[in-house]
This record gives C-alpha cells, sequence and structure tokens, in this order.
C-alpha cells in the first residue's frame, strides 16, 4: 500500500515537531523549509533567543519521545524572580515543589533536535526552499530556492506551518477569503544579553527563575540559558510619548532611561549599547481566522494559524499541542482529510482563541500587577483557597501551564474564579481580612468541583 503524502511548509518547531509525529504515524512526509539547513548553517534567528518550555509542549515532546532529550539542554525555571524599583526582589514560586515548573529552551537548538528527531523517522527535508504560491485546484506549488530560481512540485495534501507570516496562508486566503484579522499590539520588543559571570557563580543572577523588573505601562524579563547567560527582553510602547521606542531611538536615550527604571540591571549588561543599536524592534499582533483549512487540501497550524502574544510563553505550547491533535485525527482510521481538517479547527480553534486572550491578559498583569497590592491579596487568598480546596480551585497560570485542561475551559474558569475573589475581597486590602472558612462555603456553592486533572 503506498503511504499517503503530506507536503509541509515550514520546518521552524511546530513544522519539525508534526513532520515526526505524521512519519511515525506512517505517513510520507516532505517538507520544505525557507531558511537553510540550521544544523550545517547555524540557526539564523528570527524571534526569541530562547523561549519557555511548560507541561503541554512537554506532554507533545514525550508524546514523540523527545521530552527527555530536551530536558537535558534545559534550564528549570521555578518562579517569577519579581524586581521592583525600588525594593529587594523576591521568588514567587510556581508550585509548592519542582513538579510544577518551566523550563528556558534555545530555540535554536530545539529546532536542531526537532529536525534529526524527524529526519531520523523518516521525513525528507528540504532547506533553502521557499514556498511562493500555491495552485490548491491543480495541487501543485511554486518553490524559490535561496537564488530565486523557481520550480513546482505536486503538493496534494498541504500543511502550513510556515509562520506569523504564512505564505501558505496568502495562498489560501487568495483562493477563498480566510477571514483573516490581525491585531497589532502595539508594544515592540528588543533583546539584549546578560553574559555568564565570570567568577565561580556561573550565572550572574539566580538562574532557575524567570525575571521580570514590572514598571507600569512596560518591563524587562529574562530567561537563563545553558552556558550561563541570559536573554532579556524589553517590552515598550513602539510609538507614542516617552517612553516608547521612538523615543529610545538610539542605545544613548536608552541608557539614560534604563538608568532610571533598571538601575540594577543595566549593570549586568555590559555590551548594552552593541546589542541596543544592532538588535531590532520586533513587532508583536495577534492573529484570528475564521477558517485554518480548504477542505482536505490545505490547513494552517501553530502561529501560522494562530499567532499570538509571547506574555502566557505559550504559543509554541500551544502549536506543540496542535501537532499531537492533528496527527491523530489523520492517523486515526486513515479518516477523510477534509473531514480531519474541519475537526482539527472544531477542537482547536475555540482554545487558540482563548490563550490569545489569556496572553493579552497576561501582559497588563507581568508589566503591572505583580508588584501591585490588590494583584497580591487576590493571589493571596487565590492560593488559601487552592490550598484548602484544591478540587474547587486552582490559579489560571497553575491551570494554562501545569495541565493540560483545554484553554478554553481555563478561560471560562478563571474568569468566574476571577469574579469571585473580587467579591471576597471587597473592601479588603488583604487576604488576611478574609474569613478563610466561609470563603470556602462561597467558593463550593458557586462554581463546580475542578475537572479531573492530567498532570504528565
Ligand atoms: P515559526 O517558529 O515562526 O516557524 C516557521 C518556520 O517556517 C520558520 O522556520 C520559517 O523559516 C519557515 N517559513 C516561513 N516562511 C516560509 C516559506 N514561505 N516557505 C518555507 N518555509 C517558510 N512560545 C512559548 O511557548 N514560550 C515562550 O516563552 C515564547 N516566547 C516568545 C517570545 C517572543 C519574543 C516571541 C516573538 C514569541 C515567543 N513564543 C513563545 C511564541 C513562539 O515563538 C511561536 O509560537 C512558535 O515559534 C511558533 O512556531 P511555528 O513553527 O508555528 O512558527
Amino acid at each position: 500500500m503506498t503511504r499517503q503524502r503530506i507536503t509541509l511548509i515550514g520546518g521552524g518547531l511546530v513544522g519539525a515537531l508534526l513532520a515526526q509525529l505524521l512519519a511515525r504515524r506512517g505517513f510520507a512526509v516532505e517538507v520544505f523549509e525557507k531558511r537553510p539547513d540550521p544544523r550545517r548553517a547555524g540557526f539564523v534567528g528570527g524571534r526569541s533567543i530562547n523561549l519557555a518550555l511548560a507541561e503541554r509542549g512537554l506532554q507533545a515532546l514525550r508524546t514523540a519521545g523527545l521530552a527527555e532529550d530536551v530536558l537535558e539542554r534545559a534550564v528549570m525555571m521555578r518562579g517569577r524572580m519579581v524586581h521592583p524599583l525600588e525594593g529587594a526582589s523576591g521568588l514567587q514560586r510556581y508550585g509548592v515543589d519542582d513538579s510544577e515548573v518551566i523550563w528556558s529552551v534555545s530555540r535554536g537548538g530545539l529546532n536542531m533536535l526537532l529536525l534529526d528527531a524527524a529526519e531520523a523517522a523518516g521525513v525528507t527535508l528540504h532547506f533553502g526552499q521557499s514556498l511562493v504560491s500555491a495552485d490548491l485546484d491543480a495541487k501543485r506549488i511554486v518553490l524559490a530556492d535561496e537564488s530565486g530560481t523557481q520550480r513546482s512540485h505536486d503538493a496534494s495534501v498541504l500543511i502550513g506551518a510556515d509562520g506569523a507570516g504564512s505564505a501558505l496562508r496568502a495562498a489560501m486566503d487568495d483562493y477563498q477569503p480566510l477571514g483573516a484579522r490581525v491585531e497589532p499590539l502595539g508594544h515592540g520588543y528588543k533583546e539584549l544579553e546578560i553574559p555568564p559571570a565570570t567568577g565561580a557563580e556561573r550565572f550572574a543572577i539566580e538562574p532557575h527563575a524567570l525575571h521580570i523588573w514590572p514598571r507600569g505601562g512596560y518591563m524587562c524579563i529574562a530567561l537563563p540559558n545553558t552556558e550561563g547567560s541570559f536573554t532579556v527582553t524589553l517590552f515598550l510602547p513602539a510609538h507614542g510619548p516617552h517612553p516608547s521606542f521612538d523615543t529610545l531611538p538610539d542605545s544613548r536615550a536608552a541608557g539614560a532611561f534604563f538608568r532610571e527604571d533598571f538601575p540594577d540591571l543595566l549593570p549586568l549588561i555590559p555590551h548594552f549599547a552593541e546589542d541596543y543599536d544592532s538588535h531590532p524592534v520586533g513587532t508583536l499582533s495577534t492573529l484570528y481566522l475564521d477558517r485554518w483549512h480548504i477542505d482536505g487540501r490545505a490547513l494552517l497550524i501553530g502561529d501560522a494559524a494562530h499567532a499570538i502574544v509571547p506574555f502566557h510563553g505559550q504559543g509554541m505550547n500551544c502549536g506543540f499541542e496542535d501537532t499531537v491533535v492533528l496527527a491523530d485525527l489523520l492517523a486515526e482510521s486513515r479518516r477523510d482529510t477534509a473531514d480531519a481538517f474541519a475537526e482539527f479547527q472544531r477542537i482547536r480553534q475555540p482554545n487558540a482563541n482563548a490563550i490569545a486572550a489569556m496572553a493579552l491578559e497576561n501582559y497588563i498583569e507581568m508589566r503591572d500587577s505583580v508588584a501591585d497590592p490588590h494583584y497580591l491579596a487576590k493571589r493571596e487568598l487565590g492560593a488559601r483557597l487552592a490550598e484548602r480546596a484544591p478540587k474547587h480551585f486552582m490559579a489560571r497560570y497553575r491551570m494554562v501551564t501545569f495541565t493540560h485542561l483545554p484553554y478554553a475551559y481555563v478561560y471560562e474558569r478563571g474568569r468566574a474564579q476571577d469574579q469571585l475573589l473580587e467579591q471576597l475581597l471587597r473592601g479588603s486590602t488583604s487576604a488576611n481580612d478574609v474569613q478563610l472558612d466561609a470563603a470556602i462555603t462561597a467558593l463550593e456553592a458557586t462554581l463546580p468541583p475542578l475537572p479531573k486533572l492530567r498532570h504528565g
């Protein structure tokens, strides 16, 4: 029996993992990737240098048999280390122990590991091959190599994992409008580096934490890298009054701003001027589509279908969760491809919309509220309820990051829990003012028990 052929556009994080999963399920998979092979040419970045891997992504990697290999190359982050402008820094742990932690992974390292795994599973990888156009009636695509030379190629089942600027999405949209809506955040980002320490300590600051310098309308974060450095990301309004990337066009202006607003961080970045002047300002948007597929001929997945802002650290995690759902649907009794694509959209789209909304909300929480007393009182009351009534209360961040509960469920549940916390704290400034037994009675009367949790 000939194996069904699937053509994937994009061999980034989601494309490479999906290719491996499909090959392991018996499909003949080919991948066309625009960039040169990172394993030979070195990884050419584009988006962030490192990323936070959480339970959803990890679960997909377990399915692919790759979780242990990835974790060996990752740095554990036990919580958020918050650095206020004044006062001491403090670690807000994610869980009581190391069973609830997230992991900082190198994008390049992870991509290369996934490409190796895809190749080992029998996937044919083509690098330096960029999708130019797709004729969905003739089932042919046009690819360009690095010199711009074009060729045409047969492709009856196409999957676009070619990221937020997807070329396949543009081709599908020309064929049949997908109802695309792009909402720019209005804030951009720039990456800077804290190099490894020179003394006995390998890391200049606590390695096992996601560092945040919240400053109200903007913030810096830093994630550790295995060799001892940290990648710092400054998030700031793109335009408008000070401070924005408009008013900080170069390292001179930005240096003065950092001396005022991030005085403890600036000395940790010895190549500040070089980093600031040579690294681009990245843009951030949320992408919504009405349709993710054209019958059984073409489908979008990962950022190509639902790019989100990075403030929940879930874009890749969500894309990885997508890959398992899609591979299972396609493999399930070799169901009709159009039917599998439609089912994939039916299952994943509400979840993608929910994490898009939560990621936007988390920006405000990270840059603003982690240092805000009302937020901290709510967080404390939530923690007490979660401890005393774990079947009825779990912080939203924890549901997103450490469970497999569908994002859409988490969004709704989080909203209901938040309303209850607001109600319980009305007129109080501290969680200590709330009578806990009465709060638990109110909780149990208002919200049904949480579904049974599937931990990894
Ligand atoms: P991409 O990673 O963009 O890969 C697309 C691939 O397609 C690339 O290899 C590209 O070269 C290729 N391609 C593009 N066009 C073509 C073409 N025409 N033909 C052929 N190939 C093509 N997510 C997390 O889970 N945790 C985090 O901590 C996190 N942090 C982030 C921080 C920042 C600053 C940003 C911007 C994003 C972050 N994300 C994070 C989100 C994450 O980066 C994305 O969700 C993830 O990269 C999506 O993977 P993808 O494979 O769908 O797309």
